[in-house]
């Protein structure tokens, strides 16, 4: 028996498609012609700063079982065809990529599926990773989705999660989707345990808002969960197929330890410490800023609109707060922060005259000469202002983005086995 991965990316546009879809027509050709796969087809998110990502720069590989090497040639013919008739190739930024390897999966593949998750690469360094591994390229017009391509093949997936799409009839692309938002509800209370970002409020995660062929897609922890969360999903249309994809959503395997904050690099993910410099700020189109500083530098830290209530948290921040914030750096050098932890609030206090001891308030005696009280007219000479610590609506631990401006590779606190910290309404001030 012989193994031929495949690797397939960039085939769709903003105006439709989905490298999901094409793979899935393809696995479907490939089994009528008696092929079956390796485990389940794999849904590998990439750098979610790459330039060219039509939405979430996801790509797809798959393992195919051959009685040997020779079938790779009916594979291949049957994997380009179906490609190119159905990527959308008039777009000009769809320069699709197909990547065939029947070898081991070498360390350089893995490094470089890192290395498109984390970091830019160029067309010519998956030519030049594939050439050194005995992988097989095809581009097509630019050929730029040879990167994610093999990205996807060589991904190592020590944590995953699945995810189940289902998708529609042709004739339904770019109508509005009819999802029962009851049965999803009812869907998530019964499955909520295993499956994730499903519904937030009236908001249906599971519904993409393009004209792409999928329906919905649930994400959970195992394949079994997703097959009962299906069944649960009440909807309105007719679903054409649906596939199970083994994916890197929801591990963190995008984020990069940083030691200090000068050494990360633009379209970087990082987690990354420091203490919070200056007094949050909300700027028009209620975008909310700080700044966060070590001895290396400074950067400064967003919680953009779409992250909606999390703003409220992040303006609860104080100078002097140490924190822990895991984020990517965008191209005008912002973090923007997918998730953060409070190590250690800063004592927040107003400064305020002495009690006299008749019980009132002092006041200011004049420069210099200590304070008077207007009740009982005692002096004291040499009493200071005394501090008086205020009550931080923010406690001490993990705070995250809800469900709604979650990243796909982002890892919800309930997958780190944490319980996320909810803003106290008081007011920061008494
Ligand atoms: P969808 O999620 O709907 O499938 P997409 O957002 O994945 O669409 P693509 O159409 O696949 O977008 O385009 C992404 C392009 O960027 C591909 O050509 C891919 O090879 C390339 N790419 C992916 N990651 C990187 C990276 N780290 N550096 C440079 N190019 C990348």
């Amino acid at each position: 028996m012989c193994r031929i991965h495949v690797g397939i990316d960039d085939t769709d546009s903003p105006q439709g498609m989905c490298t999901t879809y094409v793979s899935c027509v393809i696995i479907q050709k490939l089994k009528s012609c008696g092929f079956s796969l390796e485990g389940y087809p794999r849904l590998i998110r990439l750098n979610p700063f790459a330039p060219h990502k039509t939405r979430g720069n996801g790509a797809v590989a798959f393992t195919v079982l051959a009685a040997s090497s020779g079938e790779l040639e009916v594979i291949r013919d049957l994997v380009l065809r179906e490609v190119e008739g159905l990527a959308e190739l008039e777009n000009e930024n769809t320069n699709p990529g197909v990547v065939f390897h029947t070898g081991e999966i070498t360390h350089e593949m893995r490094d470089f599926s890192l290395r498109a998750i984390r970091s830019i690469l160029k067309i010519d360094d998956a030519r030049r990773v594939a050439e050194k591994a005995g992988a097989e390229v095809h581009g097509f017009k630019k050929g730029r989705g040879i990167i994610g391509a093999l990205a996807a093949i060589g991904c190592p997936l020590d944590d995953r999660t699945y995810e189940l799409l289902t998708y529609r009839v042709p004739e339904n692309y770019g109508r509005p989707r009819r999802i029962d938002p009851d049965s999803v509800r009812r869907m998530d209370e019964i499955t909520g345990d295993e499956t994730f970002d499903n519904i937030d409020g009236d908001y249906l995660a599971i519904e993409p808002h393009t004209p792409c062929p999928i329906l919905y897609g649930i994400r959970g922890e195992s394949p079994e969960v997703l097959m009962k969360a299906m069944e649960l999903v009440e909807v309105g249309e007719e679903i054409e197929r649906f596939c199970i994809f083994e994916t890197n959503q929801h591990t963190d395997q995008h984020i990069q330890e940083a030691d200090r904050i000068s050494e990360m690099e633009a379209f970087g993910c990082y987690r990354v410490s420091g203490r919070v410099r200056d007094t949050p700020r909300v700027i028009e189109g209620g975008h909310v800023f700080f700044t966060l500083a070590d001895d290396s530098g400074e950067i400064e830290c967003a919680a953009y609109e779409p992250t909606k209530d999390f703003r409220r948290v992040v303006l609860e921040l104080v100078p002097g707060d140490v924190l822990t914030v895991y984020g990517g750096i965008g191209r005008h050098g912002t973090l923007n922060i997918e998730k953060m932890k409070l190590e250690r609030a800063a004592e927040l206090y107003v400064e305020e005259n002495p009690l006299c001891t008749c019980g009132r308030r002092m006041k200011s005696a004049g420069r210099d000469k200590g304070f008077k009280c207007p009740s009982c007219g005692r002096r004291v000479r040499n009493s200071r202002k005394v501090k008086r610590v205020l009550e931080r609506s923010l406690v001490e631990g993990y705070y995250e983005v809800p469900t709604c401006a979650r990243r796909h590779l982002s890892k919800q606190l309930v997958r780190m086995g944490i319980r996320g910290c909810g803003v106290n309404k008081k007011p920061q001030h008494s």
